[in-house]
């Protein structure tokens, strides 16, 4: 069973002094994965003085030194690809194969690319008498979920970095795997002490030290909605900058000339990913009113591809939900629908043994206003919304507090296209592309402030400086 006791500050590792600790279980198996200690609020200022002291000789270092440095970080974690995604699947039961390519190889990649942009970026440039420069905005409080831990970890640390930031990273209790890999990394490759510094421990005690302590600029924080609104209460206390990276309930909109049997194949996919465990996951699918039976016709076809099972198994496409609190939560949420008057088109089926299982469901005849379709679920719940007119999709998909992500699917790509522009979502498909690394991603409205990957995200750490010279 794993361990996960320590805290890394100022370069050294530290057995933390815990104030409380949890169990991990497997989230497939159901037996005991790991134990981890919680520290309490000492191990976290230290560690936010550590990054204070490191601060000034990061951001004044070379950029080209620090490139090098951050891309050992990426090389380091490299070594380990498929010891990561064992233990990433362990802890959230996404299928191993999966875990692989979206949980690992893409942040581990991602280390090089933030190191080349920050050697490209142009720090500084001439804006009429003014010298206009862009600087690190200093100490970076990171705090992350567990549903992609690596990913989420390497979205905020490594262009901070990039930036000169010095961190000091609260992940998730619950997926610990990864913040130990990149504290080893950063090890290994080098960076000088107090640039990174971690602490594992409750978002309520650990994490609001983190984003109250005097010493932090920043809060760059990913998870619920909830949790951010209280985050932006108290960094706006210290006027701090904020980035948020909060829930989701996004639409896709098939439009009426759409290759409905491929839409509906990329819908399941789309919203079942990671088990729905998924900010972006699409969980609204707004079809046609003419062409609502068509549609359901061929989801309930296209879900039997979804087989549940063992993670580990190449064959699985759809893993546990990671604890079982989750799964009662979405359990809970598929209930309060059928009531609510929708209707269960599938989601029956009997799951396996092991594992907190929901079988994919997908709710028909949902009402755009009802809960199911309001409220962020988090599991694999699909959501079918009929339509009338264009007018009636676009005011649809754009009728929640939410606006992450959006989907829309023509056989006219140029009409996506015009529909796209209308959606209030910081990241549209148009019949299925592909995720864009290098793309902004973020949120409208209560899903969040600010925007992380390619050079949006890097950008979020640097502080714009004017000096004027005499005329
Ligand atoms: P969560 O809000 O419970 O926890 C996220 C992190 O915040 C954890 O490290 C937690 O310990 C910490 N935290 C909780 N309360 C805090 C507080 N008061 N002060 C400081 N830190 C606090 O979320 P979760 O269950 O880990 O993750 C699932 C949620 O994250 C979903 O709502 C999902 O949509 C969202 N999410 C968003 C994105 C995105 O990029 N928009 C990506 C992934 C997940």
């Amino acid at each position: 069973m794993q361990q996960y006791k320590q805290a890394y500050i100022r370069g050294k590792w530290r057995d933390v002094e815990p104030v409380s600790g949890i169990s991990l279980l497997d989230s497939y198996s159901g037996e005991p994965l790991a134990e981890v200690a919680l520290a309490g609020t000492k191990e976290a200022c230290d560690a936010v003085l550590a990054a204070r002291q490191a601060f000034l000789a990061w951001s004044s270092m070379p950029v080209a030194v620090r490139a090098q440095l951050i891309r050992k970080v990426g090389d380091a974690l490299a070594n380990d690809i498929d010891g990561l995604a064992e233990a990433i699947t362990h802890e959230v039961g996404m299928p191993l194969k999966l875990s692989k390519r979206i949980q690992v190889q893409a942040p581990v990649a991602a280390w090089s690319a933030y190191a080349d942009m920050a050697e490209k970026f142009a720090f500084e440039k001439r804006i009429r008498n003014s010298i206009v420069t862009q600087e690190s905005v200093g100490v970076v409080a990171c705090i992350t979920p567990w549903n992609y831990p690596l990913h989420q970890i390497t979205a905020k640390v490594a262009p901070a970095l990039a930036a000169g930031c010095t961190v000091v990273l609260k992940p998730s209790e619950l997926a610990p795997a990864a913040a130990y890999a990149v504290a080893r990394a950063i090890e290994k490759a080098g960076i000088p002490p107090g640039v990174f510094n971690f602490v594992m421990g409750e978002g309520r005690i650990t994490g609001e030290m983190v984003v109250n302590h005097p010493e932090v600029d920043m809060v760059s924080f990913t998870g619920s909605t909830a949790a951010g609104q209280r985050v932006a209460r108290l960094a706006g206390n210290g006027i701090k900058r904020l980035a948020l990276e909060l829930g989701g309930k996004s639409a896709s909109i098939v439009l009426a000339d759409a290759d409905l049997k491929l839409a509906m194949r990329h819908a399941l996919g789309a919203c079942f990913l990671n088990s729905g465990q998924t900010c972006t996951a699409i969980s609204r699918l707004l079809v046609p009113a003419a062409l609502y039976t068509e549609c359901i016709a061929l989801l309930k076809q296209g879900v039997g591809a979804f087989a549940m099972g063992d993670p580990a198994d190449p064959a699985t496409r759809i893993g546990p939900l990671v604890s079982m609190e989750q799964r009662e939560r979405v359990k809970a949420h598929i209930a309060a629908a059928v009531e609510e008057g929708a209707e269960i088109i599938a989601g029956t089926e009997a799951v396996p043994p092991l594992g907190w299982f929901v079988a994919p469901t997908i709710l028909g005849k949902v009402a755009p206003d009802s809960q199911i379709a309001q409220e962020e679920v988090f599991g694999p719940v699909l959501c079918v919304i009929a339509y009338e007119t264009e007018e009636d999709a676009v005011r649809i998909a754009n009728g929640t507090r939410y606006g992450l992500a959006a989907a829309v699917w023509s056989a006219d790509q140029n009409h996506a296209l015009a529909v796209a522009r209308r959606l209030r979502a910081g990241q549209i498909d148009v019949n299925g592309a592909p995720f864009n690394p290098d793309a902004p991603f973020g949120g409208f409205g209560m899903s969040g402030i600010g925007r992380e990957n390619g050079i949006f995200g890097f950008e979020e750490f640097l502080e714009p400086r004017a000096i004027q010279l005499p005329a």
